[in-house]
């Protein structure tokens, strides 16, 4: 394949002023950083360009403050950073102008600073030009590491790739093989699982996937808008049913782009909408009018199985079922290990994305058998839709 983006391998970044775009937006709780798993993500493309002599100055946004509010500053994460990468790292009270300035002109080859968040000014959603280029006189060099605020075209994830030599840094290549692999140039055949709560999120999503897959399971609280819409009793299921229409195009849409839709064929019934609330598999003929299906059944979870098995890709996002309440995460436990064994017995590339996805394949224990889990949500959703990434079409090579 050809390469299609720029990475640190075109660039020589030895004595370069380095803006590097991560993402630090990471779950606090009382002032600390109570997950650092985005962190050890972008560790790799830091200590390489430390370790190359780069001056290396990280730009990130955090939460979503209104102008400068010490709440949702960077610097405790700078800190949290620094005890992950094992190196001191500095910090600036601001990502522009003199406090930045004087920061960056006492680095030295290999240092490493942290500018406070780029969303203290409202510039930054905006992209707008003058605030870019406040932020471009601070560097010779912007890599975006940050895929998943590439949806977004701010000045730091978008504006600087049009006024600075632009790369892909380690976390965004690595990111961006794997979508290539699940979606845009995937050994066939290639399936999709799509769960989750409803339709009315997913609409594009779907649309896209059927012209682009072969087999699409669609599992979870959408899956009984699509049952209802051909006619099946779902009970007091969740459900969007206004939307039985769009789910009808959905299927005549996939049939015409020779896309085989995988609908539950039985489903978990419970008469509570709580964790282990007494429940039973039925048929979809036989759905009780006072019961909720809560996951898919065993002969769907059969089916999907089956499906893996035929599939050489898979790419999936949301869960087939209430995961959070035991035991209606079995049909998404159970898919997870399966995907996860075809995946470890190289018969399978498998990718997966969205936040509750990345949460129920670490429930099923399997997100490290996985070939890729993208921990974007906003960002691997809107890839999926098909649509073009702002924040990584600017790094394409043209
Ligand atoms: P999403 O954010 O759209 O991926 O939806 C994830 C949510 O869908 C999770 O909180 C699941 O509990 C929920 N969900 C999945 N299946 C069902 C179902 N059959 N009934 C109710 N909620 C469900």
């Amino acid at each position: 394949m050809t390469k299609q983006f720029r990475t640190l391998d075109d660039v020589d970044v030895n004595g370069k002023r380095v803006l590097l775009r991560v993402d630090l937006n990471v779950p606090m709780e009382n002032g600390r950083v109570s997950d650092t798993t985005r962190l050890e993500r972008i560790a790799p493309t830091i200590l390489e360009l430390s370790a190359k002599g780069a001056k290396v100055i990280l730009l990130a946004h955090f939460g979503r403050p209104k102008g400068r509010d010490p709440k949702e500053s960077l610097k405790p994460v700078a800190a949290a950073l620094s005890q992950v990468i094992r190196k001191e790292v500095a910090f600036a009270d601001d990502c522009i102008g003199e406090a930045a300035e004087k920061a960056i002109a006492a680095m030295k080859n290999g240092d490493i600073l942290c500018l406070e968040n780029t969303r203290f000014h409202k510039e930054e959603e905006k992209n707008d030009p003058a605030f870019v280029a406040s932020l471009a006189r601070l560097g010779d060099i912007w890599v975006n590491d940050a895929f998943s605020a590439a949806h977004r075209a701010h000045a730091s994830t978008e504006g600087l790739g049009h006024k600075l030599p632009a790369c892909a840094g380690r976390t965004m290549q690595a990111e961006l093989d794997a979508l290539n692999k699940a979606l845009e140039a995937p050994t066939k055949p290639v399936i999709a699982i799509i769960g989750g709560a409803k339709v009315s999120t997913k609409i594009d999503l779907l649309e896209n996937l059927v012209s682009k897959v072969d087999a699409l399971v669609i599992g979870g609280g959408m899956a009984n808008t699509f049952l209802h819409a051909q006619g099946a009793g779902i009970g007091k299921s969740l459900a969007e049913k206004d939307l039985a229409a769009t789910a009808l195009r959905i299927v005549e849409k996939a049939a015409a782009a020779n896309c085989a839709i995988i609908l539950p064929v039985d489903a978990v019934v419970a008469f509570q909408f709580a964790a282990n609330s007494p429940s039973h598999a039925y048929g979809l003929d036989a759905i009780p009018p006072d019961g909720m299906i809560l996951d898919v059944g065993p002969q769907s979870v059969a089916r999907i199985r089956a499906a893996i098995d035929d599939a050489a890709t898979l790419v999936w996002n949301g869960p087939l079922g209430a995961f959070e309440m035991t035991p209606f995460d079995r049909g998404t436990v159970l898919a997870a290990r399966h995907a996860a064994e075809r995946t470890r017995a190289k018969k399978l590339v498998s990718v997966a994305g969205g936040g509750d996805t990345v949460a129920a394949l670490n429930q099923a224990a399997v997100a490290g058998d996985f070939t890729y889990v993208s921990t974007a949500g906003g960002a691997f959703l809107e890839w999926m839709e098909g649509k073009p990434l702002p924040g990584v079409e600017v790094l394409r090579i043209r």
